[in-house]
Order: C-alpha cells, then structure tokens, then sequence
C-alpha cells in the first residue's frame, strides 16, 4: 500500500519497501514504502500549501469533512476491522470496537464544531480585547501499533478540526489501517494535502517529520525513550509537543466491592489486545479480606481465556505484535523469576503448540507476591502478564500505587464514596475509573503525569493544544 501525499498514493521515492507481517501467521499482509527525507519533505511541503485554504474554512466546514470521513469508517468498518487485525493481531471483535471508536472520535469533534474558541474581555476605558484562536500550521502526528485507529482518531480528530493541516507517520509494524483511514478523509473531501501519510522507518522518516523547519506541533504516542528523542530534537526548533507515553496504572479492590465484576475488570483491563495498552491495568492490589477468593475466581478465568488468531471467532485473546514485543515480555518474566521477586501462578511462557508456533503467543499469565521494588512494578509492561499484590488497607494500596514513575490511569472497586474521595485526592493520575478500567471516552481529556507524558488528548481540551491564541486590542 503507498504512501498519501497531496492526495495522491506515492511509493518511496528511493523505491524501498517494508514488509508487514501478520503476528499470529507470519504471513505477509502487504508492504509499504520506507520513506525518506525526500518523502517527508513532498508531504510536509504539501500540508504547508494546504494549510493556506484549509485553515481559512469555517469548523462547522472542517467538522462536516470529519463527520463525513465518520460515516465512511462506519460503512467500510468491517473491511477496516479485518486488516487492523491481520496487521496487528487482535481479536476481530476488539477491532471492530477501535474502528468504531475512531467514527466516534471523529462525530465528537465534529459536534463541537459550533463551540466558539476564544473569549472577549473588557478592559473598561481602556478598550476591549477579542482573543481568538488560530491554528498552529502543519501537524505532524506520530502513532504507535497497539492502538493505531484510535490513536489516529485523538489526532486528526482536534488537529483537523482546529484549522490545521497533518503529515502522519505510522508505526511499521501496523501502518495499513492508519493509509485505509487516512485515504477516507480524502474521500470524505479533504484537500489534497490536508492529511498526508508518511511510512517508513522511526529513526529516518520520523526524525526527518520531526525535524523539518515547517512542521509546528508534534504529537506522539509510545515509548518513554523514544518521546525523550523526539522532545529533543524538536525542542531545538520550539516546536508545541504532545507526549503520550504509557503506563503502569493500578487496580485496586476493596472488601466490599462486587468481586465477580472486579474480575472481569480486571480480565478485560490487563488481557484486552493481548495487554498492549498505555492505560491497562499493570498492577493489581487486593485488599487482604477479598484476595483469596478474587485469585480463585481470577485464576480460573485466566485459565480459560482462549488464545489464537484474531480472525477466528471466540478468540479472546491475539498475538503479541511482533517478536520484538515477545521478547520483551518473555525477559521481564524470566528476571521476576530469576530473581524470586514473585510466584508464578498461571502462565509464564509463550503459548506452546504447533498451531502457534510462527506467531508471537505468550500465555496469559499472573505473578502473586511481586517484590515492590520489582522492575516489573516500575516499568510499563506491554503484554498479557498481571502482577497481584495483597495489602492490609486502602493507606497501603495508595502509598504502593503511587511509587510508580507513570501517572496515567488508576482505579478504585468500592460502593464507598468515601473511599473513591481519598483515592481521588491521594493517587497520582490522569484520570481516575471507579468500577471500571480501560475506557477513554472522546468527550474527556486524557493523558497522565510525571513519566506518561506531556499535554492532554481528546475532550475540547485538544483544541487549545493544536491553537494558539492570537488577541485584537481594541483602543476605542
Ligand atoms: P516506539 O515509541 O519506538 O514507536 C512508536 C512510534 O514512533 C512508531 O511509529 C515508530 O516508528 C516511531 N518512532 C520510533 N523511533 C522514532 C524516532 N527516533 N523518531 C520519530 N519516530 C520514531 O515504540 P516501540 O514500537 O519500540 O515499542 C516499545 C515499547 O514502547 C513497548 O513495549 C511499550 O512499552 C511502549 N509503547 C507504548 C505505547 C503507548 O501507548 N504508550 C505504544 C507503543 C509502545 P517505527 O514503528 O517505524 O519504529
């Protein structure tokens, strides 16, 4: 599949191509160009030109291209849903969620379209001020693989609307769906140039996308590492930054909370997409009164979770989306057990069998009694793997929560208010579930602190980040 540059496919222009493999066959799904310097620059000078006409429409003009490109996921969401999982891995029911999540992400920017951005403010004799809001220019919008349509959706979504124009740059492992979506925004009536789609790989056609003098906001979603990179090379040239850049939330659960509910948050907040999420649950803590039997209950239910290819129904559980991510996963494993910082109850290895075998499989797995200074307890763990911790008292499992270096989500199983209060007030989050784990609604803002990142994504929160205010002093 090409590249979209000023509304036309483009192959690379030095003629090189990657290969993206499905994660649960190792067949090969399609390729995509690796992009260069001279890709990036086409794409980027192409969303400049753009910018000039689309930043001069009206948002309720700019919201109609979303809802429009909204209806066309919608109609083409199964074909959508198909390729996210044969690019990515995940069962075809998770791909239908994120598919129609992106619709929804693009309905909810294009219903605030009326929503004035600015504000008027009187300065008695001394004048009146208008301050309004402009857009920044060209966007340049980088994505990751685990949750690429969504992620896409929180970008384009409030850059687009805002007036701006993007250069995306998806993840080699997972580009096809982002080119799918991208190519129906044009459809919807994009002009050529307002969305771009640049592939190849992070070291070459992102720094290039990064670094180019035209491009005036970034926004990122992945790794740690890799966002320290980028805000450093960005940072040269002053560019608006948006950092998304995961996790390590906790789940806790109090005595008196609905335990058979609580397992399946659990089961859905830690195994969903094979537990290739910035916001899972990573670390469980159960209050000591609950915890046998929530481990009976969360046991057996972890035990029956069937794994295999996304495509075939029933699937609950995919592939990790690359060797890369199998490693990882299989490593942090080995060194809790190397080092006894915890007990393996259930899992533990890559998924054994022949009809696993050219896919990249790990077994659902839980760890009680992981040691609290345990890399596993301080580093995002990107994989089907749950640390379950047993602790005296709600003051415990806070003080644990919090010894984290991410801040992105958390969650608290009660029915008590009181208890949802002193969690709110006292654990270091983004956003903060009761009785729920996972869900990031378009309409609120999200994002963390300390090491998951910089700025906020969705709500109209994400307006301000792809503006600038610009103010009239009126001196009557
Ligand atoms: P990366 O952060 O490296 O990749 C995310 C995106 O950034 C991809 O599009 C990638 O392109 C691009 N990229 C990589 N290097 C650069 C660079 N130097 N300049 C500009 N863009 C770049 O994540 P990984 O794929 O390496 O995943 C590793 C770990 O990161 C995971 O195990 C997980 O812990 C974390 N992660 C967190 C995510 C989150 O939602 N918070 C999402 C994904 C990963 P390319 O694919 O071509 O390398």
């Amino acid at each position: 599949m090409e590249m979209l540059i000023n509304g036309k496919a483009a192959p690379a222009a030095d003629a090189a191509w990657i290969d993206v493999k499905n994660p649960a066959t190792g067949e090969l799904v399609d390729r995509v160009p690796g992009g260069s310097r001279e890709d990036v620059n086409a794409a980027v000078e192409a969303a400049d030109v753009a910018f000039g006409t689309w930043s001069e429409k009206t948002m309720r003009e700019r919201g109609l291209l979303l809802a429009r490109a909204a209806e066309l996921v919608r109609r083409d969401h199964k074909q959508l849903a198909e390729l996210l999982t044969r690019e990515q891995g995940k069962p075809l029911r998770e791909s239908i969620d994120e598919v129609r999540g992106c619709a929804n992400i693009f309905e909810y920017y294009a219903s605030i379209a009326g929503r004035p951005a600015g504000e008027a403010v009187s300065l008695g004799k001394a004048g009146d001020c208008l301050v309004t809001r402009v857009p920044l220019g060209v966007c340049a919008a980088i994505i990751p693989w685990n949750m690429p349509v969504i992620i896409m959706g929180w970008k384009v979504g409030p850059a687009l609307l805002a007036g701006n124009t993007l250069v995306l740059k998806p993840a080699s492992t997972a580009p096809l769906t982002n080119l799918t979506v991208a190519r129906l925004v044009q459809e919807a009536g994009a002009p050529p140039g307002v969305i771009n789609v640049v592939t190849g790989p992070g070291e070459i056609t992102g720094e290039a996308l990064v670094q180019h003098p035209l491009v005036k906001k970034i926004s990122f979603t992945g790794n740690g590492t890799t966002g320290r990179r980028i805000r450093m090379l960005a940072g040269d040239q002053l560019k608006a930054l948006t950092l998304e850049l995961g996790g390590s939330d906790p789940m806790i659960v109090m005595p008196d909370a609905d335990i058979p509910k609580a397992v399946e948050g659990a089961i859905r907040g830690r195994f969903y997409n094979a537990g290739q999420i910035c916001t899972a649950v990573k670390r469980l803590y159960l209050h000591e009164k609950i915890a046998g039997e929530f481990m009976h209950l969360l046991t057996t239910r972890v035990e029956s979770l069937k794994i295999g290819n996304g495509l075939v129904t029933g699937t609950e559980m995919g592939p990790l989306n690359s060797p890369g991510q199998l490693d990882r996963i299989a490593t942090v494993v080995q060194t809790v057990t190397d080092r006894a910082e915890g007990t393996i109850l259930t899992g533990g290895c890559p998924v054994p069998g022949k009809e696993y075998e050219r896919g990249f499989f790990y077994r659902p797995t839980l760890i009680a009694d992981v040691q609290p200074d345990s890399a596993m307890l301080k580093n995002e763990i990107f994989g089907p793997v749950l640390p379950v911790m047993t602790v005296p008292d709600l003051g415990t499992a806070i003080h644990e929560a919090n010894r984290s270096q991410y801040g992105l989500g958390a969650s608290i199983w009660t029915r008590d208010l009181a208890t949802v209060k002193t969690v709110f007030t006292n654990v270091h989050a983004g956003i903060i579930w009761v009785n729920r784990h996972l869900t990031v609604p378009p309409e609120v803002p999200f994002g963390g602190t300390n090491e998951s990142g910089i700025g906020r994504e969705n709500g109209f929160n994400a307006i301000d980040s792809y503006t600038q205010t610009k103010t009239l002093y009126l001196g009557w």
